[in-house]
């Protein structure tokens, strides 16, 4: 079986950092806000070029957080794609605001910009875009839509995206907050639950601070209502280790999806489209195809696992059902029952890439 995601050889790899890493913590018994978590932030602000980075406790949290920053709550609009992870939805809804869901571009399953303005009342209160499968959105296009709606602010959900290119400059700081999550598949993860915010604005910087720590400006002063949404000592300095071999990854993730790209191209397969001036990290390798299951079924005999990011939109889901018409985002439907995913880790060779196209086309036959 031809792994979907390898962190055994990335971690083979990298054994001597990470556990050096881990023995530092241990002996400085600094198990929450030791150093390894600014030196991480520190680290992170120079990657992304952005001015804060604060680190949490993952992704969702980070969704949440800079959700709460910004002041969302009851009666609250926020603007975002149905074809996503459950967590984007699910921290507006937790806030009681309503998530607004806008379709989808049907060949890079990106947030379509041209459908968000319709979308937008005076109870607006952000725009979250979600870089799909580690491409970014069209971030330009999404900010100057906001900015026309007097500068609404726009979260990425960049949990899929961390390392991405876009136009020179990188995911996690494209718009007033980025969003991002070390959960061990993510192109960047660490041993259990992380996650980072980053922004350029000191004040919304300050809120994520305080609302990361139950609210606090100084110790027991609680300014506002937080929460405890801090990111373990231990998972800062699995970060910090696996930041070595990080650019080494992107690099070959990046030949990998080449190479996949000329592989599939050549028979015939359609896939996620890619745009000029993105380079996507690959979260995931994401193709189109019908009679899925049959398809799905066929490689797995084959021993290639394959996956499928998201089977249904969350418009459609039971608990987000009745927030939103079951069809508002058709295209994000369709997509829902043709997309599929197909192994994508640095580790992956050329001859596993050539053994899974050409599988998946004998499977599609
Ligand atoms: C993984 C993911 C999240 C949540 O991140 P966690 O660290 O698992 O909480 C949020 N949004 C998207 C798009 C994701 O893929």
């Amino acid at each position: 079986m031809i792994p979907f995601i390898d962190l055994k050889t990335q971690y083979q790899a990298l054994k001597p950092q990470i556990q050096k890493r881990i023995d530092d913590v241990l002996e400085h018994g600094q198990y929450i806000m030791g150093p390894e978590v600014r030196e991480l932030e520190i680290r992170l602000e120079a990657y992304t070029g952005a001015r804060h980075c604060i680190t949490c406790a993952s992704g969702t949290e980070a969704l949440l957080m800079s959700l709460m920053a910004l002041g969302v709550g009851p009666g609250d609009e926020v603007i975002t794609t149905s074809f996503t992870f459950a967590a984007t939805a699910e921290m507006i809804v937790l806030l009681g605001a309503k998530p607004v869901f806008v379709d989808v571009e049907p060949d890079t399953c990106n947030l379509n910009v041209a459908a968000i303005e319709a979308k937008i009342t005076p109870r607006t209160r952000a725009i979250m875009p979600v870089s799909l499968y580690g491409q970014v959105a069209d971030m330009n296009e999404i900010n100057a839509v906001a900015a026309r709606h007097g500068n609404i602010p726009v979260i990425e959900d960049s949990a899929q995206s961390f390392g991405a290119d876009y136009e020179g400059r990188k995911s996690c700081n494209l718009s007033t907050l980025g969003c991002t999550s070390f959960f061990p598949s993510k192109p960047l993860g660490c041993y259990g639950d992380g996650g980072a915010i980053f922004t350029n604005d000191d004040e919304l910087a300050q809120a994520c601070r305080e609302i990361r720590v139950h609210g606090q400006s100084r110790r027991y002063v609680h300014t506002r209502v937080g929460l405890g949404g801090r990111m373990d000592t231990l998972q800062c300095a699995v970060v910090l280790a696996k930041l070595e071999r990080f650019e080494w990854e992107i690099e070959r993730r990046l030949e990998i999806g080449a190479l996949y790209n000329a592989t599939l191209d050549r028979f015939g397969i359609t896939r996620v489209a890619q745009r000029q001036g993105r380079n996507s990290v690959f979260a995931q390798y994401t193709v189109f195809v019908d009679a899925r299951d049959a398809v799905q079924g066929k490689l797995k005999e084959a021993g290639i696992p394959t996956a499928v990011h998201y089977p249904i939109p969350l418009n459609m889901q039971p608990a987000y059902a009745h927030l939103c018409c079951a069809d508002c985002t058709p295209i994000a439907a369709e997509l829902a029952q043709r997309v599929m995913s197909l192994p994508m880790h640095a580790d992956l060779s050329a001859p596993e890439v050539e053994r899974i196209a050409l599988e998946l086309s004998k499977a599609i036959g």
